[in-house]
Formats: structure tokens, sequence, C-alpha cells
């Protein structure tokens, strides 16, 4: 393990710049902290705010990450007042929370980690708290009495598992004060804590001691086969992807049953040397590694028995039966450790192994997904470090409930802004990279959906799915290359969305073209193009997202975008009036045939949107100002004169009509048509 100090650069530092470089450090590396795991403090002389000295301590924020921590988000207290504490005998979580909450030197400042008492107990300058996987491999085997006295010999003082908050606060400031001679605490099933005179101190100390751990790890597991590789478990990418693609709708709708999740498949060389090793059947079962891993993956992830890999429909059916087991087993368990005191939380897995095929991971969004997963990674990691060592072994079965149900948990939830609309939905919309596309993905995005961008511009389609990802958040959007007119690159953006995703809710089906010409001039070829884009696009993603949300077993929204040309055709628009009638047809059909699945399919008819507008071309724009006998200049007047309103229809009003009809707001629609058009009365729907 490296030692990452680097004396250039912590040069000419004060006290809170260290106290940053020397937490970003640990941050930085993945093997001591993950998401906001780990801790840092350091105990200096403030100003209050009555411009007097006072003894003080800085320590990290809660819900900040060390990895990008800024001075900002560590309060600092009044050392003084905290550590009037020590002499309690005990405190309930709520008492230390309040009781924090008036030594702070600034009320403004972000609350202080639930580990406060903890650093402030510890009689040292700087402290640093981590939960290095190579740690917690020690602590977590059923050898560990033995095996940390064999590593750290007097080095480092051991404190038995207890949930975090003032009673392991004072059993670790006892310990330390009783062998003031230790470098270091290792709290089992949780981490590590050390000290210094110095940030650097600390850190060298910290980085040493894990490193103590990790070699002798290593050296244990020399020559030994730790996970033994099934051979009938092991497929090329391929078919490996071809089974996560259609069991993934399968799973989401299972693991939604409660609340609507996004899935992330995960197929990395350690998850797959560990779903197809013999071992991992039972080891994963054992529980979890420790509290923060507890918080993310719950009790246990759901390990799918499969037998025959190449029968779909039996990995389904074993997919269902997993799933029902699982939610047995977790209500089993909260019945058996319940004081009744917080009703049962969703009882469905967030973390789901399948041999042979990989991982998924589930999150009220791509990000929540991703953690899950990232933490699973390092149970792994745990995993095998121990088993090398000796045994695997975890939190009980109480502790691991007294942290899913650790009431400064739940209270941290409540604290969760409330969702938006579309939040937890995943949203697909063709012919997205401009225009009424654009602005639709984007409107659907800023109320919470995860939006699949596609269009046969890449290049705009990436673009704006990194914009939305960078304004709304982790994955928030991807971009797929779709011509909706062919059946392969349709197939093979829907088998990427179940991969990236595990499903959709929402389909906007707008991408068309508008060719012009009077009928008797029209090439057949022309003719022939509206139809493949305007009418047969519609149908071949259509029919891949009825297959899609059949399986989901979720219901689902349709709209198609259509035009007010349906129900008042214009002269020289035969091709585009006549192919988009075929796509408004269609709409119609898809609601009859899929309501008993609930699935509502509407369509939202513009008209005359000009801005960002792909549809218009410079072409189109000259021929309808020479048709309606005026200037290209003039058009976009002339269409606003004629509607009811005298308004201009933008690609905005539209998005916010397609929104409407998106979302649950008009969860009793299905089968209609809305005019965004400012009111074209020979276009109104009868
Ligand atoms: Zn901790």
């Amino acid at each position: 393990m490296q030692n990452g100090w680097s004396e250039a650069e912590a040069a000419n530092k004060d006290e809170m710049e260290l106290l940053v470089y020397q937490s970003r450090l640990i941050g930085a590396d993945a093997s001591l902290v993950i998401w906001g795991g780990g801790n840092t403090s350091i105990k200096t002389v403030s100003r209050d705010f009555r411009g007097q000295d006072t003894s003080a301590m800085t320590v990290k924020g809660s819900g900040s990450d060390l990895k990008t921590i800024e001075p900002k988000h560590f309060p600092s207290l009044r050392l003084d007042d905290v550590l009037l504490l020590f002499d309690r005998d005990s405190m309930s979580d709520d008492e230390m929370v309040a009781y924090l909450a008036q030594c702070m030197l600034d009320p403004k400042s972000p609350r202080p980690s639930i580990e406060t008492l903890l650093h402030a107990f510890l009689p040292y300058h700087s402290v640093v708290h981590s939960h290095a996987d190579a740690i917690v491999a020690l602590t977590n085997t059923q050898e560990a009495d033995d095996v940390l006295k064999e590593v750290y010999g007097e080095r480092a003082a051991v404190v038995e598992y207890i949930r975090p908050g003032f009673t392991l606060s004072k059993l670790v400031g006892q310990r330390v004060k009783d062998n003031p001679s230790v470098d270091g605490v290792i709290l089992v099933n949780h981490g590590l804590f050390t000290w210094g005179d110095s940030t650097k101190e600390a850190y060298d100390k910290h980085i040493d001691l894990v490193s103590q751990a990790d070699e002798y790890a290593r050296h244990k597991a020399k020559g030994k086969t730790v996970f033994t590789v099934v051979r009938d478990r092991v497929m090329e990418e391929g078919q490996r992807h071809r089974i996560a693609a259609a069991l993934a709708p399968l799973l989401r709708g299972l693991v939604s049953q409660q609340q609507t999740m996004v899935l992330r498949y995960d197929d990395e060389p350690d998850v797959l040397e560990f779903v197809n090793s013999r071992e991992a059947g039972a080891l994963s079962q054992v529980g979890p590694a420790t509290p923060d891993h507890t918080l993310q993956t719950k009790i246990k992830p759901l390990w799918v028995e499969t037998e025959d890999l190449e029968n779909l429909t039996r990995l389904a059916e074993q997919l269902r039966q997993g799933i029902s087991r699982y939610v047995l087993d977790y209500s089993g368990w909260y019945q058996a450790n319940t004081d009744g005191d917080h009703p049962m939380l969703d009882p469905y897995p967030r973390v789901i192994l399948m041999p042979g095929v990989g991982m998924w991971s589930t999150g009220k969004d791509a990000r929540a997904a991703l953690i899950a997963g990232d933490i699973y990674h390092h149970t792994i990691s745990v995993i095998r470090a121990t088993q090398g060592v000796g045994h695997y072994t975890s939190l009980t079965s109480k502790d691991a409930y007294d942290v899913e149900y650790w009431p400064m948990e739940l209270y941290k939830l409540t604290l969760a802004p409330p969702e938006r609309e579309l939040s937890r939905r995943i949203a697909l919309v063709t012919g997205a990279a401009h225009g009424i596309g654009k602005a639709i993905a984007e409107r659907l995005a800023a109320e919470g959906a995860h939006v699949v961008v596609t269009d046969i511009d890449s290049e705009g389609a990436m673009a704006l799915a990194q914009e939305i990802s960078d304004k709304h958040g982790y994955a928030r959007a991807t971009a797929f290359d779709m011509d909706v007119t062919s059946q392969e690159q349709v197939a093979s953006a829907f088998h990427k969305l179940c991969l990236t995703y595990g499903g959709l809710d929402i389909l906007v089906s707008n991408a068309g073209i508008a060719p012009v010409g009077a009928i008797h001039e029209l090439s057949l070829q022309d003719w022939q193009r509206a139809l493949d884009i305007n009418a047969t696009g519609h149908f071949l993603v259509a029919r891949e997202v009825v297959k899609l949300m059949r399986e989901q077993g979720m219901g689902g929204s349709l709209v198609f975008v259509g035009t007010k040309n349906v129900l008042s055709p214009g002269k020289d628009f035969g091709a585009y009036s006549a192919s988009k009638a075929a796509e408004v047809q269609l709409a119609r059909v898809l609601a009859i045939e899929n309501g008993e699945y609930g699935m509502r399919v509407n369509v939202v008819n513009p008209d005359a949107v000009f801005e960002g507008s792909n549809l218009w071309s410079k072409e189109l724009k000259e021929q309808r100002a020479q048709a309606h006998g005026i200037t290209v200049d003039e058009l976009e007047d002339f269409y606003r004169q004629r509607n009811l309103l005298k308004e201009r229809v933008t690609a905005e009003d539209v998005a916010e009509a397609v929104l409407f009809l998106a979302g649950p707001r008009s969860a009793k629609t299905t089968g209609a048509m809305l005019p965004v058009d400012a009111g074209l009365k020979d276009a109104f729907p009868r």
C-alpha cells in the first residue's frame, strides 16, 4: 500500500489546508474509504464569535466525501464542552446530536460526523478514521483474535463491534487512555483509527497499519485457491450480455413492487470470479462486512440458483423464485429482530448475484445503484482476503438489523428532498438530438427521469446526454445510435438500454421527416422514405417497447409526436400527412392492445415548431413560404397569425405536453390526442 504524502505538496500549508490535503489522500484510495465513508479531524485553537481564542476540534461534517472535501465541509466545535461528555455513563444518539449542535463554533456549518465524539476522546492533534478493506478483512475472520495479535502485537488496541455512537466513543477513549503507547485502534467489523501530533504522523501510521494487514493477508493467501472456478458457469461476453439483457426487465419489475428501482448490470472480472466460484453461493449469504456495507447492500445479496444457463425460461423462473424467497427471508429477519419501532422497509434485494451472468445492483437512481454495486465490489474483496487468512464472518443478524433500522439513518432518509415527478423512471426519446426531441429529453430529465437519448446523429445525441448528466447527476442520460428504420439498430439500442438501466417506463416516439411535393410529382423513393421513418420507424421502436414493458410488468407510458396534419392535412404534404396518420393509427391500436397491461398510449400534435428543428429544412421553409405566397422570413409570423391564440409554438411547449402525458398526472388518459398548435380549428380532435 502506497504512502501518498508529498513533502513538497504539504509545504507552506496551514493546519486547515493540511487537514484537507490529508483527508483527500485518504479519500482518493478506494481501498480505504468509498462514498462518504471515513472521517478526519484536527484539534486547534480557533477564534470564537467573541473574537476570543478557544480550544476547538474541526471534524468532517456528515454527508461530505473525503475525496473531494473542502474546508467548508468541516464544522468546528468547542472542545472543552465536548470533552465534558467523557464523564457521562451513557447517552442516546438523539441527545448526543442535540448536545453537539450546541457546541458548534458556527451554528450554520454542516452537522458534525456521527463519529465526532470518538475523535474528541482521542487526545491528539490529528485523528484519521477509515474503513480499510485490509483491516476489515482481518477483523472479519472467525480467527480474528489470534490473527490481530499475530499481526499487531501490542501496536494496536482491538475494540469489539458496537454501533457508532457514545458508547463506542467512550470505550475507545478509555482503551487508549489505559494503553497510551498504541498507534491505533482497530474496530471489529468496522475499521481503523490512528492519530498523531501532526496530520502527517496520523496519516503515516494509518498507511503503515493498513499495509501490515494487507501484507499479512497476501502472505497467507499465497498458493491458496480462494475461489474455485465452476467451469459450466464460464461464458463468453456476448452470451452473458444476451442473458443479462433478456432478464433485466423481469428483474426490474420484481424488485420494484414497492418502490421503482433503477438497475445496474456489472460483469467486472472480480464479480465474475466470485459468482463463478463454487464458494460464492455460501459465502455471499454469510452477512454484511461492516455497517457501511449493510446500509448500501442490506443484510445480504440475492443469490440466484441456476442450473442451465442456456434455458432462459428456466432462468426467469429461478429469478422469480429467488425474489420470493428473499422477501420471505427478509420479512422473517425483520420479525425476529424488530421491537415494532419502525415498519418494515422495502424487502427487496439491493444486490443480485447470478452465477455465470454477473451482478445487478439497484437504487433509486443510477448513482445509488452504482454505490450499492461499488460497495459489493469491496465486500468481495474483503471476503477474498478473509478466506485467504481463515474463514469469513460478518456482523450478526441483530447488529445488521440495528444498522438498517438505525433511527439516525432513518431520520436521514426523511431529510432527503421530495422526489420529482419522474424520479426512478427511465425514458427513451427518439430523434432526441435536436428540436422538439431535445427539448423533451431535457424536460423529462429536469423532472427526475433517466433519459436514453437516441438519434441518427450520434454526436448530437452524445453531446446532449453529456449535458444532461453534467446538469442532473451521474448517468442520468445515455446516448445510443439509433436509426429507427433499422430493425438491427433498434434491437441493439434496447439491448444496451436493458444492460444500462434494466428497463423502461416511458417512450417518446418522436423521430420524423417532412418531405414536400404534390402527390403527382412525388417519387416512390420519397414516399417510401416518409413511410419508413414516420410509420415503420415508430412501429419498430414500439414493438420493442411493448415486449419489454410486458416482460417488466410495471405498465408504462408511450407518447407519440404526431402533427396537426393528421387531422388537417395540407397541400404538397401528402407523404408527410399519410405517413404521420399511420403513426397515429399505430398509437391508437397500441393503446387498445396494451391497456390491460397498464400501458398508456397518447399522441401530441404540434404545429409549426421552427426553433432548433431539423424537420424544418431550408428547402421545406422555402417550399412552404412559396405555397402560402410569402417570404421565408414571414413564415413564422404567418403560422402565428393563422392560430387562434396568435402565439408562436415552441419546442418547450410540446415538451410540457409530453411531460404531462408521460407522467402520473395523466394516469387515466390513454388513446388521446393533445394538440399543441395554439389553436387550429380545422385540427380540433374529434
Ligand atoms: Zn466508521
